[in-house]
């Protein structure tokens, strides 16, 4: 492509992105296609002359019309209300738009000092922006930050960084166990499995899921049983993911009670690791009256939240800390003759390479930079607080109307809710018309709403719930109230 014609194409493409987020309202929020529909549309083969330069693109643009936005689940549709929100804000896009036309591979600093050191710098904000302790600073003596791809990619990281310092701390070869609450994210066991301390997705013996309490936190005493348990038994307990907002109702682990049980057990001293997963919940630290689930955070090896979830930030983008940053390079550095430098050798720059799956690595931290700056804290600030706003109203709308219910008390932005069982309901029936009532709901198009289902807990059963996940960059109150409207209006009929 031709200098000029890139241009003229880039202008498009931005003013087409532009003018698809001016549309968003117009398209139905889920796809409405069937599977292979979309494939259905696309030529079998690979095309064997390339386009006809800017003329030829016309066929791009209504590809685009045509294939892609039919198939598309609007994510970025201010009605979208499903799973986590997965923010795009102009800023970011403008970053990634750089990243892309930049190319920089960063995996070392000398093959990206800007890359690296704006990382750093950025984190660094971000530890401040948080109020997340100073021993994640890159200018600590031992802490630091780094873009993962995933939250996901953060367990794992941190997984295998923990499983480097208990063989080193606690040498042998009795097995090793992970634990965290039933509520955690399928990607803990994934984490396992990946390093071979879980030999499946149902190993409970090398990954143990802990009962939690009636709000679905962890529950510290049953850790402290297990770990006891498994420390008689001649097993290494090594790794704890504690979750600041649960995937399926927002939970909170209280870290100062674990920490404490990791401390009473020998865990801590033996090199055992607390990680945490807030992944989506770890925007709204950014918000000081947020910042309750901080407490205990001193006992914590690393951290983990995703911007690329509610911080206006595109995926890919997890913010990843640790305070022992040389368990990182224990467990991932691995230097081959092609990639030796002077600076490396000199041991005064950080490698990021060294703190991640991948070898390559994009230039991420522009999106982010971009985003930190348009914003300003007071700008983020003020982003959570309205969605936590507009999820205190819709709490507000369901308490008011007999025939809903909340299922759990409203984490920040995130609301479970229900149709409340009726006089001498079966439970199964309850929950029957709750799927019901959200197949409804997401195939009228309006909105799109996702479901959990909830375990039992004492007396309670087990129960199948609707959540109402708020935090799109463009949702405005008129959106939320809609959504309730449209879901009163089912309930009647
Ligand atoms: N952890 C928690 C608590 C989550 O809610 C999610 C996703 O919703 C993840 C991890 C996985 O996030 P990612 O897609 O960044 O791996």
């Amino acid at each position: 492509l031709a200098a000029e014609e890139f241009r003229q194409l880039g202008y498009r493409m931005v003013d087409w992105i532009a003018g698809y987020w001016d549309r968003l309202e117009s398209f139905p929020v889920r796809a409405p296609v069937a599977p292979g529909d979309v494939a259905a549309r696309l030529p079998p083969h690979p095309p064997e002359q390339g386009l006809d330069g800017e003329k030829g693109w016309e066929a791009v643009f209504q590809d685009l019309e045509q294939v892609v936005l039919p198939g598309t689940t609007h994510w970025q549709s201010p009605s979208f209300f499903g799973y986590f929100p997965a923010n795009v804000s102009g800023p970011a896009v403008l970053g990634e738009l750089l990243s892309a036309g930049l190319g920089v591979q960063g995996m070392l600093w000398s093959t990206g000092p800007a890359c690296t050191e704006l990382e750093a710098r950025v984190m660094d904000w971000l530890v401040e922006l948080l109020g997340l302790p100073a021993s994640f600073l890159s200018t600590s003596p031992t802490g630091g930050g780094v873009i993962q791809g995933s939250a996901s990619e953060a367990t794992l990281v941190a997984m295998v960084a923990a499983r480097a310092r208990i063989r080193r701390m606690s040498p042998g070869d009795a097995p090793l166990v992970a634990y965290a609450s039933t509520q955690v994210h399928s990607s803990l066991l994934k984490a396992a499995m990946l390093c071979g301390v879980a030999r499946d997705a149902s190993d409970t013996t090398h990954v143990r899921t802990i009962a939690t309490d009636a709000t679905y936190g962890l529950n510290p005493e049953a850790l402290e049983r297990a770990i006891t348990e498994d420390l008689a038994a001649g097993k290494r307990p090594f790794f704890v993911c504690a979750t600041l907002g649960t995937t399926s109702s927002g939970a909170v682990d209280r870290l100062g009670p674990i920490g404490e049980v990791l401390a009473r057990t020998g865990v801590t001293a033996s090199g055992g690791w607390l990680h945490v997963d807030a992944a989506w919940a770890g925007a709204a630290l950014v918000c000081p009256e947020f910042r309750e689930g901080l407490a205990g955070m001193e006992a914590v090896d690393s951290f983990c939240f995703d911007p690329h979830k509610w911080l206006l930030t595109n995926f890919d983008c997890d913010a990843f800390f640790t305070r022992d940053r040389g368990a990182l390079l224990e467990a991932l550095s691995v230097m081959p003759e092609y990639l030796r430098n002077t600076a490396s050798a000199s041991g005064s720059v950080t490698d990021y390479r060294d703190w991640q799956v991948p070898l390559g690595r994009r230039f991420r931290a522009l999106k982010l930079w971009l985003v930190l700056r348009h914003y300003g804290r007071q700008g983020l600030q003020a982003y959570i607080r309205e969605h936590v706003r507009l999820a205190q109203r819709f709490v507000g709308w369901v308490a008011q109307d007999a025939r809903f219910e909340l299922a759990v008390p409203r984490s920040l932005a995130l609301v479970c809710f229900r149709l409340a069982a009726r006089p001498a309901e079966a439970s199964a029936a309850t929950d029957a018309r709750n799927r019901a009532l959200l197949e409804r709901l997401n195939a009228t198009g309006e909105v799109f709403l996702s479901h959990t289902v909830l375990p039992g807990v004492g007396e309670r059963p087990t129960r199948y719930v609707l959540r109402m996940a708020i935090g799109g960059t463009r949702t405005q109150e008129g959106h939320v109230r809609a959504c309730w409207e449209l879901l009163q209006r089912l309930a009647s009929e």
